[in-house]
């Protein structure tokens, strides 16, 4: 080699050593994002005068006034006196893949929806969201799980994923899992009919909670008759959908027209309820949805309708008093349900006699929870999604408040500034 290819090669190693050792080029910090000026409140705990600081899509500080610094070159937000929360989710959602149905959620201060149920395309399009638009973020379960032939009847198969033995439930759990599921969903139901569907058997109802529970997912079951409650809770699921209506002759429902005050119900019934209610997992009643379609289909008159909610009602207030927890959810999606704060449903708690402060915990971090996503979304803490709602006036006084939408913001962006 000559001394010059010597001398020629020293440079070049010199190069490459020395781009080596050059930094890599440093990402800008985000700018800090302080709200100040309103009330916090996050779930039942209200600080009167509190700041949230924003950092990219993560909450970073929230407290009171006099105990956060607000950052050097912070973009500064001004709540004008109202009221800062998480954002809220509706965690029983279905048919929310278009960015145009969650744009409606978001603009309502919802600003996460959990689907449970969707058939391959609707799936597909969760797997692959088209960010044109800033939308309520979307959590999926896939396809329910069902036993053969089960569950939901009247709907294209893509909606069901069939499990006949544990080894096919644990391969679809897999397989949910991989296609990027948050959530198992399980469907015990036999449809009520005069032919009853097949319903998945506690040994494979077990298969799907064990495999799920070793992924890191959480199993949700779709329960509307009671008897199915003790497979579901035996088997260890983690939140039940839909409140389970008690089994009335047609004697004592017409005694449930007849008067104003409700009528004790079954004490089987209740016995189920309080076991429930004794596991602390969340229930998402769905009022609103079981009266456009369980009570409206069964009902002859509007009496007999009013009558079927009264009774659904009763048995949120038993449970109330029994100590259960419940989620909020519209089951948007199905039976005409609109797009948005599922008020109706809220207004169903209410008479049920749930608290302010207990629909707002219901609303986020228990929705949260029915998501799998309670240490991410639901809460104002630090570390947590910015996913952010002000409104104007204090919901835990008047729950109308969070009709009065001041200012969305979703991962740290201010989507709605009124
Ligand atoms: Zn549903």
């Amino acid at each position: 080699m000559s001394n010059w290819t010597k001398s020629l090669l020293l440079v070049v190693l010199l190069v490459l050593l020395l781009s080596a050792c050059q930094p890599a080029p440093v990402q800008p910090a985000p700018t800090p994002l302080a709200i100040i000026n309103g009330a916090l409140l996050d779930g039942n705990q209200l600080v009167p005068d509190g700041v949230v600081i924003l950092r990219g899509d993560r909450i970073e500080a929230a407290g009171p006034a006099a105990e956060i610094d607000i950052p050097a070159g912070a973009t500064v937000l001004d709540a004008r006196g109202g009221t800062i929360l998480p954002g809220l989710i509706d965690g029983h959602v279905h048919n929310a893949a278009e960015p145009e149905v969650r744009r409606k959620f978001l603009e309502a201060g919802v600003t996460s929806v959990c689907d449970t149920g969707a058939g391959a395309v609707q799936l597909r399009q969760y797997q692959n969201p088209q960010d044109d638009m800033p939308a309520a973020r979307a959590y999926y379960a896939g396809p329910f799980l069902s036993a053969p032939g089960g569950y939901p009847a009247d709907t294209d198969d893509s909606a069901r994923l069939e499990v006949g033995t544990p080894e096919e439930a644990r391969l679809a759990v897999q397989q949910l899992a991989a296609d990027g599921a948050s959530y198992i969903k399980v469907a015990l139901d036999d449809g009520r009919g005069e032919e009853p569907l097949p319903v998945l058997s506690i040994d494979v109802l077990q298969a799907v909670t064990a495999e799920a529970h070793r992924l890191g997912l959480t199993v949700r079951a779709h329960v509307l008759d009671v008897r199915y409650l003790d497979a579901a809770l035996d088997a260890g699921v983690d939140a039940i959908e839909h409140i389970p209506a008690p089994d009335l002759s047609r004697q004592v429902f017409e005694l449930w027209m007849q008067r104003d005050l409700p009528l004790p119900l079954p004490r089987a019934y209740l016995e189920e309820l309080q076991r429930l209610a004794g596991r602390q997992i969340p229930l998402t009643p769905t009022i609103e949805v079981l009266e456009r379609r369980t009570c409206n289909a069964v009902a002859r008159s509007e009496k007999e309708r009013t009558a079927c909610v009264r009774v659904y009602i009763e048995a949120l207030r038993q449970y109330r008093l029994m100590g259960g927890v419940i989620a909020l959810g519209s089951d948007y999606g199905s039976a005409g349900m609109p797009a948005g704060l599922p008020w109706r449903e809220m207004e169903f708690l209410q008479q049920a006699g749930w608290s302010n402060a207990e629909i707002l915990t219901a609303a986020t971090a228990n929705a949260a929870r029915t998501c799998g996503r309670a240490s991410e979304i639901g809460s104002l803490q630090p570390g947590y999604l910015a996913d952010l709602l002000i409104v104007d006036g204090n919901p835990l006084d008047d729950l109308t408040a969070l009709q009065r939408v001041q200012t969305v913001i979703l991962a740290g962006q201010v989507i709605l500034d009124k």
